[in-house]
């Protein structure tokens, strides 16, 4: 039951190359599948989500981070009546542009490219599905709906968006200089993703022992949970404690986000999607949920992601993507000739570098450098 504020296919503002239909799938589950078959996607299993992808088997990489951002997506998409097929597209595709080593990888991308304009895993992200995969005859990248586009590109610097509002006038770039908001659809992947990872981040922090559930007490959204598992079942411990107690948090936020979104739903009561794109932000938190998820993640980045160990190792990576950059700089030819043609070749560098494997950037940095690791 499709609702009338959400996204449907047959009135898609369409593809950049014009196609004719699928005979079976609609145009939003077709740019599901695109994705799914992409090389980009692929990769995602070996790039790092906030721990080193040789660092333990059982952590999340960007790909099983993605997966559980599109099975959020998928059930509070189906229970507000909007398109689960975009959703799960745009979930999937939400993090195709990441550099390899996650944000230090980013960060340190953006610093060689700071000259050249820059470097950003958003705007990287619709790069890879408007251009860099190659995969048809008849045109660069995917050749995805706008409305997947759209939800792929999350945030944009203006003065990206004026870039891309040049090349596509009234396109994808548009919103961010005239501050309108997304599909529902779209609004729907960005609180998705940011619940998957404030839940996965304290199992793996928990279970790699860089952070502890007595440091946890201090995080009142994740504790009231723990005591409530606690209180039920006294004997729990361990892992089943851990997943419990998180599993309880991320259904209340899911149940959180239907009842707030329901409530702006019937408060703005938009028409159609492109209501939906001039009123504020309608897929959203209660007051009291933001501020909680805003305390968890306050918590993460100080207790796990700006752990010493973890600091120790993006230091490490951020070295590693410096010295690449440097080094493709100085000998184009050590790419392939798809990337040392090109013209603007410090754009090229960076497209080829976060198109990289974790593993792969780092064989690469050993082999034109003669530097390996530290421990
Ligand atoms: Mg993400």
């Amino acid at each position: 039951m499709l609702a009338a504020y959400a996204c449907d296919p047959a009135q898609s503002q369409g593809r950049r190359f014009t196609e004719s239909d699928a005979p079976t799938r609609n145009a939003f589950q077709r740019d599901r599948d695109r994705i799914v078959h992409s090389t980009a996607f692929r990769r995602l299993v070996y790039k790092t989500q906030v721990f080193l992808n040789h660092e333990g088997d059982l952590f999340r990489t960007r790909l099983t981070h993605s997966l559980e951002v599109a099975q959020l997506g998928r059930s509070l998409a189906r229970a507000l009546g909007l398109h689960e097929d975009l959703v799960e597209a745009i979930a999937l595709a939400h993090d195709l542009g990441h550099t390899p080593f996650g944000h230090a990888g980013q960060d340190a991308l953006n610093d060689c490219m700071a000259p050249y304009g820059g470097f950003e895993h958003n705007l990287q992200s619709l790069r890879v599905v408007d251009g860099l995969e190659e995969r048809y005859p008849q045109f660069d990248g995917l050749n995805l709906c706008f409305e997947t586009r759209e939800g792929i590109l999350k945030h944009c610097s203006v003065r990206n968006a004026q870039m891309l509002e040049a090349l596509e006038p009234g396109g994808v770039g548009a919103r961010f200089l005239r501050h309108g908001q997304p599909s529902l659809e779209a609004q729907l992947c960005n609180l998705a993703d940011e619940m998957a990872y404030n839940a996965h981040d304290i199992d793996d922090g928990v279970r790699s022992g860089l952070i502890t559930l007595e440091q946890l007490q201090d995080v009142p959204l994740f504790e009231h949970y723990r005591q409530q598992v606690q209180a039920e079942f006294s004997q729990l411990t361990g892992r089943r404690l851990l997943y419990e107690s998180i599993r309880r948090m991320l259904s209340d936020q899911v149940y959180d986000v239907l009842h707030s979104s329901q409530a702006a739903l019937q408060h703005h009561a938009p028409a159609s999607v492109n209501d939906v794109r001039t009123l504020p932000p309608l897929v959203q938190f209660s007051a009291d949920m933001k501020a909680q998820s805003t305390a968890l993640k306050t918590f993460l980045l100080h207790q796990l992601y700006r752990h010493p160990q973890v600091l120790q190792t993006t230091e490490w990576a951020k070295q590693v993507v410096h010295e690449l950059f440097a080094a493709y700089l100085d000998q184009p030819q050590a790419m392939p000739d798809s990337h040392a043609q090109r013209d603007n070749l410090p754009r090229a560098v960076a497209d080829y570098i976060a198109g990289m494997t974790d593993r792969f950037a780092s064989r690469e940095h050993a082999r034109l450098t003669g530097k390996t690791a530290p421990l």
